[in-house]
This record gives C-alpha cells, structure tokens and sequence, in this order.
C-alpha cells in the first residue's frame, strides 16, 4: 500500500512543463497562464492582442519562463512557428492548451438570417484553430510519447441555445475533435481533454451582453446578467474556476484521465434540455 506522502498534491503542480495557451492575452486565458506559471510552467501566450500579451510577461517580470508570441490560430504559419518556438527556446512541448474564441456578434441570429461568411469565420478561429494547435502539437508529442492537450469547449455545447448556431457548431464540433483525438493520440501516450465553462465575465460574454447599452448601464446589465446566469444560485462562474480546472488536467494529477470534457457550469447543462 502506498503512503499518504505519495497521494499529497505537489504546491508546483506543473514543475518544469511547458505550456503553449492560445487566446492567452484576456479572458480565461490569461487567468491561465498566471496560474500555470505560478505552478511551474514555463508558458508561451499565443494571441493577436499584442499589447495584452506583452503586459502580461512585464508584469509577471519572468522572461525566462513566459513569453508572448503573436499567433492568429487560424494561421497555419503562426501555429508551426508557436510550436517550434516551444522547442527551440524551452526543450519541448508538454501542454497545449487551445483556448482561443471567438463569438461574432453577427451569428448571433436566426439560421434564416446567418451569413455562411459570419459561420466560416467562427469556424476558422474556434475549430480550425484548434485543430492546427492539436496537429502542430501532436508533431512534436508523437516522437517524445508523451503531452497535454487541452481544448476550451462550451456548456452551450450540450444544450439547444436558440441563437448561436455559429458559436454552438464550433464548439460541438471541438468535442467532436478532442475525444477523437484523444482516442488516436491515447495510443502514444498523450492525453486529450476538454473544458466546457458556461458563462464567465470575460470579453467574449460582454459583447453579447451589452450589446446596445450604453455607459454605465453595461457594468449593470453584465452583473445582472452573471448573478442569473448559471445553476448555482449565490454562485458566479469566474476565469479562474475554468483555469482550475485546466490546471488539473494538466497536471500530472489527471495522469489517467484522457478524452474528457470536464463541464464547468454548476449543472447548468444537465438542468436544460439537452441535444445530446
Ligand atoms: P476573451 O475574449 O477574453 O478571450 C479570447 C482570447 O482569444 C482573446 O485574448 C483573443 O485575443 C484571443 N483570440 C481571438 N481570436 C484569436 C485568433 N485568431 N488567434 C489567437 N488568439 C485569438 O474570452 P474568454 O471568455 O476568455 O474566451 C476563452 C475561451 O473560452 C474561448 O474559446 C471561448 O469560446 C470559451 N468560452 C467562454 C465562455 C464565457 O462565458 N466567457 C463560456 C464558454 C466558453
């Protein structure tokens, strides 16, 4: 039997890693890189908001241990070269954690009135992304028989969301991809999850939300829109409850764990009508 020591949680969770976080400049994203640097990891953000990016890196005053790349995820260059980075400047590749998204603002209609462009586009970020982030990936864990890979689902994934027909597709479709993945890449050792979060106050949800209000009225309507969002009542869904989460799975705590897509949304999706 093993002792208690063995089965204690390490304070570095993710010593000596490295982690590639798309859409790490804001957002859940950004809670992310500053816990897993805070475990250990060395972190490379991967985002188009050069300023955001690069502020995180001064603040966090470590440029042996994160950095920013500039990297649009629907460009296959910018991937390669993210991921080659990785290699060339920290050893190797342990954790790719494809969170970059989009939701436009323009698919948020009826299917009568969605453009097939505005649906192109949320694919091309949301789907296509991730996919090049997982095959750029899997390029240098296949050979080292070992890594993380993580994917930034939806709980709107798992319910029928009346008009989001362009956000709910990529997002179904990241599913789709992360537990195939994770069937093929099992088979060499590297694990594949996803984390499905419901509503966060990040920028994303506050273009849905105040859209069309104005001024002050925004701070109003995102805190009235939080405090009733979700299952959980006196309960609010919060970046670093996603980021957490990611954490585990990242760690080698979820050594085991592979093909999962870890809900975070307080039972929301099982309290809806589902799709699935
Ligand atoms: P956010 O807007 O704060 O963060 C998204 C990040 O992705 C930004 O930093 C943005 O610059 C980056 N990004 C966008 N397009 C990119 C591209 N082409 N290449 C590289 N980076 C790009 O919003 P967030 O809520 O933190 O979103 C993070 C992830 O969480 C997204 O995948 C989103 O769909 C998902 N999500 C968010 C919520 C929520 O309620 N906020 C709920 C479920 C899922």
């Amino acid at each position: 039997m093993g002792s208690s020591q063995e089965l204690s949680f390490s304070p570095k969770r993710l010593e000596g890693k490295v982690a590639i976080i798309t859409g790490g400049a804001s957002g859940i994203g950004e809670r992310a890189v500053r816990l897993f640097w805070s475990h250990g990891a060395k972190v490379i953000i991967a985002d188009i908001q050069d300023a955001q990016g690069r502020a995180i890196c001064d603040q966090l005053g470590d440029p042996h241990n994160v950095t920013y790349v500039r990297c649009d995820v629907s460009d296959e260059d910018d991937v390669r070269n993210v991921v080659d980075l990785a290699v060339d400047r920290f050893g190797g590749l342990d954790i790719m954690y494809n969170n970059a998204g989009v939701m436009d603002l323009a698919g948020t209609t009826s299917i009568l009135t969605l453009e097939k462009e505005v649906l192109e586009r949320t694919l091309r970020v949301n789907l296509v992304g991730a996919f090049l982030g997982t095959k750029h990936a899997a390029r240098v864990m296949v050979p080292r028989r070992k890594g993380c890979i993580l994917f930034t689902g939806s709980a709107t994934a798992s319910i029928a969301c009346m008009t989001e027909h362009a956000y709910v597709a990529s997002k179904r479709g990241i599913l789709g991809l992360a537990q195939n993945v994770a069937a093929e890449l099992g088979t060499h050792g590297i694990r594949v999850n996803c984390v499905s979060p419901y509503a966060v106050a990040t920028n994303i949800t506050k273009g849905v939300v105040v859209a069309g209000v104005a001024g002050d009225d925004e701070a109003a309507a995102m805190e009235s829109f939080m405090s009733d969002a979700g299952n959980l009542k006196g309960v609010v869904l919060k970046a670093d409850d996603v980021a957490r989460a990611a954490l585990f799975l990242a760690s080698d705590e979820a050594n085991y764990v592979s093909g999962l897509n870890l809900v975070v949304d307080g039972g929301f999706s099982i309290s809806n009508p589902s799709v699935t």
